[in-house]
């Protein structure tokens, strides 16, 4: 097959610029007191974290610790249900903590550990992301604080249990709204206050540089070990690659491995209920160009630039704004952003469960669902499907709301 995306050849070298932009997105929109701070992380992070020391002690924990290599599986009574493509997935949800998260959370773990750094701060909504904070923190024996919205706490209470037992301590957050964007300002605020001896670590690959930078590159072990092991199984690459987009961390660490191969790649936004305002969260789709949380990228806003409501099944991607390099990569043409619905991330959901064995998270379903889309046209060729986690966490919920998936005709 002729390689139209030779030209990609050099795209790591080039992005991100020294100042943290893909294109025209990203940069790090700080106030005047935490400039010097995120200065600190960004020299640390090029210096420390591109030492042989640091790479090889990163290795001996995703291998020891985390459990990886992760494998690729070939779905195959699932592509013979549904016709010719051939699904793969990678199985992050194999991962230590059942998702991709702790790829990034445990590479700002051990920086902070060189930094000298005694305690990680971060926010957290749906509290996956606190866990595989907390989870590092126990590791590397940090202290964790983790600010949470009281609203978040009463809905999330498995998480809370979690993260408590892991010794992390959970903040609650009482003003406002008492969700995710008044723990982000409740997070910042605290940092403000103590970064002389406590270090910030945001759960997507979004923020202000070199967030972005530091949790793709964390992140990009999930694309390269599937790319080996992909053209070891079969001697070819996938046709398609995929993987669910909610800021961005489990796909561009899946995406740019394959990113100068000949590979059409897909992120997969969430659709929610539909195209309303409220209604989704697809930040690319129905987005427009903004500055938010620190960095420029697409985003859901109104016209004072404030977050608009968003809304997905999945809690994991219900965020109004995505990581700038996928702005980039939009703009570019590299990647195809498209959006899936709750019912069809539903469907994939329960099809994966029923066909394979596999309960995947409501967020890695969606990235399925439009494999199981692409199955459908009936098209030979192979698809490889970035599973980012699993699905014990919304168990509860779904039987809830869904039974065991009586309405699709799996
Ligand atoms: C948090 C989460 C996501 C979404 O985050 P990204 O940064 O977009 O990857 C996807 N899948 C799972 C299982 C998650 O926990």
């Amino acid at each position: 097959m002729a390689n139209k995306y030779r030209e990609f050849d050099n795209y790591l070298k080039e992005y991100p610029s020294l100042e943290g932009y893909y294109g025209q997105y990203g940069g790090a929109h700080l106030p005047p007191q935490l400039e010097a701070a995120f200065k600190e992380i960004n020299i640390a992070y090029n210096t420390i974290a591109r030492s042989a020391k640091f790479i090889n002690e990163l290795r001996r924990i995703r291998k020891e610790f985390q459990g990886r290599p992760t494998p690729v599986y070939h779905c195959q009574r699932l592509s013979n249900k549904l016709g010719l493509t051939q699904i793969y997935v990678k199985r992050e949800d194999l991962n230590h903590t059942g998702a991709h998260k702790l790829n990034h959370c445990m590479g700002e773990g051990l920086l902070a550990t060189y930094m000298g750094k005694k305690k990680i701060i971060a926010e957290t909504g749906a509290g996956q992301h606190g866990v595989a904070l907390a989870t590092a923190a126990a590791f590397f024996g940090l202290e964790c604080d983790i600010y949470m919205g009281e609203v978040d706490i009463a809905k999330q209470a498995p998480n809370v249990t979690r993260m408590k037992m892991l010794g992390a301590r959970v903040i609650p957050v009482r003003h406002g709204l008492k969700t995710l964007k008044e723990a982000v300002d409740a997070a910042f605020e605290a940092y403000l206050n103590e970064y002389d001896t406590a270090i910030y670590c945001i759960g997507s690959a979004v923020g202000p540089h070199p967030f972005p930078q530091m949790v793709r590159d964390f992140q990009m072990v999930v694309g390269i070990e599937a790319r080996e092991q992909f053209l070891e199984m079969t001697g070819n690459l996938p046709d398609q690659v995929c993987a669910c987009v909610g800021g961005g961390s489990n796909s561009i660490g899946m995406f740019l491995p394959f990113v100068a191969d000949p590979v059409e790649i897909y992120g997969v936004e969430p659709l929610g209920r539909g195209s309303a305002i409220g209604d989704h969260a697809a930040s690319i789709t129905y987005g427009s160009k903004g500055t938010m949380h620190g960095f420029e990228s697409y985003m859901l806003q109104d016209e004072q630039g404030q977050p608009q409501p968003v809304y997905s099944i999945a809690s994991g991607l219900d965020y109004p704004a995505v990581g700038p390099e996928h702005a980039l990569l939009h703009d570019l043409g590299r990647v195809n952003y498209v959006a899936v619905d709750d019912e069809a991330a539903m469907e994939a959901y329960f099809m994966l469960c029923r066909y394979e064995g596999i309960i995947p998270a409501i967020e890695s379903a969606h990235a399925l669902a439009y494999a199981v889309q692409v199955a459908r046209e009936g098209n030979p060729g192979s698809i490889l499907v970035n599973l980012s986690g699993r699905g014990d966490k919304d168990v509860d919920y779904i039987v809830e709301h869904y039974g065991y998936g009586e309405k699709f005709n799996l």
